[in-house]
């Protein structure tokens, strides 16, 4: 019955993420030949044929992931394989957290290397094709590397807290759980800038000269007292161009990929600091982790009912009450779920994202510099300009260059 009922979430999940990319093809298809007005201003023709080109190429090749991923789910919940991996594990100490911890990460990366030959695909093929990888194999191969290695020296320990906190806490563990995760995700993302993304990418202070000043003059007419921009070298993976913020209070700090460095104007940079700038003014962060956090609360009182409950655990084969097992199939499960309330996320993100804009027109003085950003953005990272409705609705968490655009020019 739950089985079914688990069945029944993966085919839904998986024939609205199909109908979604069919209706967004067809979609670009129709616009392929001559493409709106707002569109033409964007675009050259030439420009616009290849941004017709890679957002097909995608959406085929994230229909192929999305039925794959399907299928390797509703196989490990078939197939007994999770249960039947879980029960070595669980004699090396019946009563023991750690190798609960253990037989999570184990059954992570196990599921994981699923992922990898499409990971390569997609930059060594969709990407190669269209003219944006930069990365190297070896590089692509350290990556993973450091990015496995990180999940096990993170999460053991992690994970091996989160399950020894029921006999420390009794009934109430998913509080201090939820406490436990939480706080360790406000310390990560201090830690993030200073000792994760260093691992993977060099950062340097933007160089003096005029651009720096321009944009630390920014930085103090809005308040935001900047100490350092910082500049990343993107351009190691990939030709795509990104500007992000991290971090919160004295912690914050603003990242440039160098890509978005050498594709704008410093006056346009200066519009695209603004929008971060407007993020941090807006408090856009801290209203996201306040929401993070709630539904985080909820997740975890969800694990602690179904863990004692007899037959949540047991409908998938794994000993019930038992909490390794439930927080598995609750990683596993959750997103059959989540996917539907995707469209409400985005719509908050997106509202987000023109407030950000709104703030950086003020701050510049006028929508010019912004939109010359976007229009320069859109053509260099070949942007779909005419998404079906449904379907950015679902997969868009900002507004496309030309709803952008109107909302700053209206
Ligand atoms: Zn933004």
């Amino acid at each position: 019955m739950v089985l079914t009922l688990a069945a029944g979430l993966i085919g839904l999940r998986l024939a609205a993420q199909l109908a979604l990319n069919v209706l967004n093809a067809s979609e670009v298809r129709r616009h392929a030949a001559g493409p709106p007005p707002a569109v033409a201003a964007m675009m050259d023709a030439a420009t616009y044929g290849r941004a017709v080109g890679y957002s097909l190429a995608k959406l085929r090749f994230d229909s192929i992931v999305d039925t794959v991923d399907a299928a390797v789910l509703a196989a490990a919940l078939a197939s007994g394989v999770l249960p039947w991996l879980y029960a070595p594990f669980r004699a090396l100490a019946p009563d023991g957290s750690w190798n609960g911890a253990l037989y999570l990460l184990a059954t992570g990366l196990l599921l994981g290397l699923v992922s990898l030959p499409f990971d390569w695909w997609g930059q060594f093929r969709l990407e190669q094709r269209f003219g944006f990888n930069q990365s190297t194999l070896r590089l692509w191969v350290a990556d993973k590397l450091k990015g496995m290695l990180l999940v096990v020296g993170i999460g053991f320990p992690l994970l091996w807290a989160l399950l020894g906190l029921v006999r420390w806490t009794g009934d109430r563990w998913w509080l201090w759980g939820f406490a436990l995760l939480f706080g360790f995700q406000l310390l990560l993302i201090v830690l993030y800038p200073r000792l994760i993304l260093p691992l993977f990418n060099r950062l340097t202070p933007l160089a003096a000269g005029e651009l720096r000043e321009r944009l630390l003059a920014l930085a103090d007419r809005t308040g935001f007292r900047a100490r350092t921009i910082q500049v990343m070298d993107g351009s190691r993976r990939s030709a795509h161009s990104n500007a992000f913020f991290t971090g919160f209070g004295r912690f914050r700090r603003i990242v440039l990929y160098d890509t978005l460095v050498d594709q704008l104007a410093p006056g346009e940079l200066e519009a695209v600091l603004a929008h971060e700038i407007g993020h941090y003014k807006r408090g856009h962060i801290p209203k996201m982790l306040a929401v993070s956090a709630a539904l985080q609360a909820g997740g975890f009182a969800l694990v602690a009912w179904l863990a004692r409950s007899a037959w949540f655990n047991a409908a998938f084969g794994f000993p019930p009450r038992e909490l390794a097992p439930t927080f598995l199939l609750f990683g596993l499960l959750s997103g059959l779920v989540t996917f539907w309330f995707s469209p409400v996320f985005n719509l908050v993100s997106r509202h987000h994202e023109y407030e950000a804009d709104a703030f950086a027109r003020d701050a510049v003085h006028g929508p010019g510099p912004l939109v010359d950003a976007l229009r320069k953005l859109a053509r260099k990272n070949l942007s779909n300009l005419t998404p079906h409705p449904l379907y950015s609705g679902f997969h868009y968490s900002h507004p496309t260059p030309v709803e952008r655009e109107r909302a700053l020019t209206g």
